[in-house]
C-alpha cells in the first residue's frame, strides 16, 4: 500500500524549529509499504525554521500574531495533490500539529492546551473519508 506520511516522522528536518520527530517503528513500516513523505507547511510556502502556529477556529495564527491561514490552506491542498498523484490509500500524520494533527490540536493560546479541532490537512483527508492515523496508532493499520 502507498501511505502518505508527515515528513518529520520519517526524519526530515521539516519541523517549525528545524528538527524532526523520527519514529523508528514507522521507518520499519517502509519494509512493507511505500511511504511518501510530505510536509504541508513547507508545501504552503512557509520557511523552515518558522514561527510556530496554532489553529484558532477556522484560522491559523502564528505565535507572533500573523494570520497564516492562507499558507496552511495552500499547503493542505498541495499535500492532497501528492496523496492523489501517488495513489495513497491512507495517511500517518503527526499528532497535535496545526496541519497534520487528526485531533486534538493546540488551541491557539500557545499554553499547551488542546482542543478537539484537527489540523487543516488532516481535516481535509478525514472529510474525504480517507483513513488517517497518528504516529501512536500504527497498530491500527492493517
Ligand atoms: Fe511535520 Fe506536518 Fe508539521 Fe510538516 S506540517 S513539520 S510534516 S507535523
Amino acid at each position: 500500500m502507498h501511505i502518505l506520511v508527515s515528513a518529520c516522522l520519517l526524519g526530515l528536518h521539516t519541523r517549525y524549529d528545524g528538527k524532526h520527530n523520527q519514529r523508528d517503528n514507522l521507518i520499519k513500516l517502509g519494509e512493507r509499504h511505500v511511504l511518501i513523505p510530505v510536509c504541508p507547511e513547507q508545501l504552503g510556502g512557509l520557511p523552515t525554521p518558522r514561527v510556530p502556529c496554532e489553529r484558532v477556529y477556522h484560522q491559523v495564527i502564528s505565535k507572533d500574531g500573523a494570520d497564516c491561514t492562507a499558507a496552511f490552506e495552500l499547503g493542505a491542498n498541495e499535500a492532497l495533490k501528492v496523496f492523489e498523484l501517488c495513489g495513497c490509500e491512507a495517511a500517518i500524520l503527526k499528532a497535535r500539529s496545526p496541519s497534520c494533527g487528526k485531533g486534538p490540536t493546540y488551541d491557539g493560546s500557545f499554553t499547551g492546551k488542546l482542543t478537539d479541532r484537527p489540523g487543516m490537512f488532516a481535516e481535509k483527508l478525514i472529510k474525504m473519508g480517507i483513513p488517517v492515523y497518528n504516529e501512536d496508532e500504527l497498530h491500527l493499520l492493517v
